[in-house]
């Protein structure tokens, strides 16, 4: 008798698998790099890869805070299989691709790589992201770019403290929250002392969350005598001597377990400035508005992972007598994920397309608007689909060895960083406050589909009725984001996704017909064509 037990997804291309991401890297002028894109998706659906991702997770970093002579070295070990990962992570690019080809198209590109590479484990994402998203800061300070930016942009995965001049490649972390206030940055205490020596201060304080402490230097906020500064703070000195950088224990975290995230308390370290002393928020800000897509790409892999998950498992477990994916009620589940994770994957590839053209006005504006309100919402969908596409899988998916107990530890943490739900809601409200060109280039972005889905064009006027309302905005940021993102993912998916999708995402997000939980779309007869879509060929 079978044991009715589905068998691994294992052994398929993630990149060939996924419609809409293919439909999107094309879209998004990002062709050029699908080889690319495609040699990632075949080596995620190895094997080999998926072990990496299960030991790197089952072994946690661990501290070292001394060698066995009692020196001072605060280094992190990892498991060999976090270097495997890394190593094809920095190999592809992954950390710094548009800074490599700055062509048009890149950062799309990138985007769609890092999502599907972020799809075997998403806890090596951090000093990944982290290292892509320095350059734009860094840049601030040319000189000091000048020195780093060579190091940055190579293909070498070089583990290990040493002077950066002796390196194949290094890699970026950052350090803004303190214990007494993450969100609220300008309450920091670590203070910047000058020295003779131009734009260098010595930093004293502690950092209470700083990930991946075995990176090679950091951004770093600090209170200089004119402010809140930012200042890139290296482990080791040019001389080779180490940084007053110590870590003083490694948090016990929910998910993210294969990355390291310390708290640290610096002595005097050795920082030098970026930017202009006093505008620290507005330099690492640069950082952030790249760290923040990320936040949105990883949701995107998240989602698309779990959802190839729960189609699979489906598509070959049996109950009363059918298969579960063609029972009416699991096809409902199954489609409304499905939804949920092209609207998401449409909308990421959208966005990182406007840093493709950062000079464009236009698109300036609605990058800034656009990139908060998915930040928030992605982030918070990612956590509902985990959970949703845990339970299509029954019992299993509560087993460690199914790959859905990781996906559903790692998906808060998206929305925690880079400004939790709340304060990306209210970023919303700040950049439609702050900059003229924000709220029209987003209608117009929405409104460019307009006259192809009557649903669609109700849900804009609706908006714009909203959005024109501005009483107890700061404790309706929620719902209005809310609204935001989905008028502009059923925007996206009327133009751009499959007929099928956007007919089901208008129906429920935007004209109602749905309840609270996935599986409670009206009934129709897509719902095969669209689990079709997304199911991942193994
Ligand atoms: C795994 C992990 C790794 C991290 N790595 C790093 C790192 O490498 N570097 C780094 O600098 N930080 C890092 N962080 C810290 C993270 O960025 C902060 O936890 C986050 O910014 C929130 O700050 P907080 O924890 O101090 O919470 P608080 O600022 O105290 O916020 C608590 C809650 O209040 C909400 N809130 C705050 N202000 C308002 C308001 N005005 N109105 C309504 N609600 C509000 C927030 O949205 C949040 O939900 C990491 C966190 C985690 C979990």
């Amino acid at each position: 008798m079978s044991s009715n037990q589905p068998p691994p997804l294992v052994g398929y291309n993630l990149y060939d698998a996924d419609a809409p991401l293919r439909e999107a890297l094309e879209r998004e002028g990002g062709s050029w790099a699908e080889a690319l894109v495609r040699e990632l998706g075949s080596l995620a659906g190895t094997e080999q890869a998926i072990v990496w991702g299960f030991q790197a997770n089952a072994n946690p970093p661990t501290l070292r805070t001394h060698d066995r002579f009692g020196n001072r070295i605060d280094e992190v070990e990892f498991h060999p299989s976090w270097h495997e990962l890394m190593k094809v992570a920095v190999g592809h690019g992954l950390h710094a691709l548009p800074w490599r080809e700055p062509r048009a198209g890149a950062h799309a590109a990138r985007a769609a790589a890092f999502y599907i590479w972020s799809q075997v484990e998403g806890g090596h994402g951090c000093p990944i992201s982290m290292t892509y998203a320095v350059i734009p800061a860094l840049r601030r300070a040319p000189k000091v770019a000048a020195i780093w930016e060579p190091l940055i942009t190579t293909l070498d995965y070089d583990f290990g403290l040493r002077p950066p001049a002796s390196k194949r490649g290094v890699l970026f972390g950052m350090a803004m929250t303190e214990k007494q206030g993450g969100s609220d940055v300008r309450a920091n205490t670590m203070s910047a002392a000058p020295t003779a020596e131009e734009g260098v201060h010595l930093l004293t304080g502690h950092k209470w969350f700083c990930s991946a402490p075995m990176c090679d230097a950091f951004l770093v906020l600090a209170q200089a005598p004119g402010g809140l500064s930012c200042y890139l703070l290296p482990r080791v000195l040019p001389d080779g001597t180490r940084n007053q950088f110590h870590i003083q224990r490694l948090k016990d975290k929910l998910g993210n377990r294969s990355n390291a995230s310390a708290e640290i308390e610096l002595q005097d370290a050795w920082a030098v400035m970026i930017g202009e002393e006093g505008r620290g928020v507005k330099t690492i800000m640069e950082m952030v508005n790249h760290t923040r897509l990320d936040c949105i790409i990883g949701s995107a892999s998240l989602m698309r992972q779990a959802v190839a998950q729960a189609i699979h498992h489906t598509a070959h477990r049996s109950a009363f007598g059918k298969l579960l994916s063609e029972q009416p009620l699991m096809m409902n589940v199954l489609a409304d994920l499905a939804v949920e994770s092209e609207a998401t994957t449409v909308l990421m590839m959208r966005l990182a397309g406007t840093f493709d053209r950062a000079g464009d006005d236009a698109g300036a504006g609605f990058r800034r608007v656009g990139l908060a309100v998915a930040k928030y919402w992605t982030c918070k969908r990612a956590i509902g689909v985990a959970a949703e596409a845990l339970e299509c899988h029954g019992g299993n998916g509560y087993v460690e060895e199914s790959i859905l107990p990781r996906l559903y530890r790692e998906a808060p943490v998206n929305s925690l960083w880079e400004g939790s739900g709340n304060i990306n809601a209210l970023d919303v409200l700040r950049a439609m406050r702050k900059e003229p060109d924000a709220t029209p280039a987003f209608i117009a972005e929405v409104e460019s589909a307009r006259g192809a889905d009557p649903r669609l064009d109700r849900a804009v006027a609706e908006l714009k009725r909203t959005l024109g309302d501005h009483d107890q905005l700061e404790s309706r940021a929620r719902s209005l984001v809310e609204r935001m993102a989905m008028v502009l993912e059923g925007s996206l998916l009327v133009r751009y996704g499959d007929p099928a999708v956007a007919d089901l995402f208008c129906g429920s997000r935007l004209e109602g017909e749905w309840g609270h939980t996935f599986g409670s779309l009206r009934p129709s007869a897509k719902f095969a064509e669209v689990i079709e879509r997304h199911r991942p060929a193994a």
